[in-house]
């Protein structure tokens, strides 16, 4: 009859930093190469964009 017991927590919602040694930023950007491995994160200058994003350079 309610909708008020839905939970307000999110899937998304977990502390997850720049996995380069020595880096303490933000990871906000995410890369997981199947849905069977956990999701790596890295801020943006340590993203592995070369993978890619190869028409850069
Ligand atoms: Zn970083």
């Amino acid at each position: 009859m309610s909708d008020i017991d839905r939970s307000p927590k999110a899937p998304d919602l977990y502390v997850h930093y720049c996995e380069h040694q020595g880096c303490d930023n933000w990871g906000s950007w995410g890369k997981s190469p199947s849905a069977a491995v956990a999701t790596r994160w890295w801020c943006f200058e340590h993203f592995p964009h070369k993978s890619f994003d190869r028409n850069r350079r």
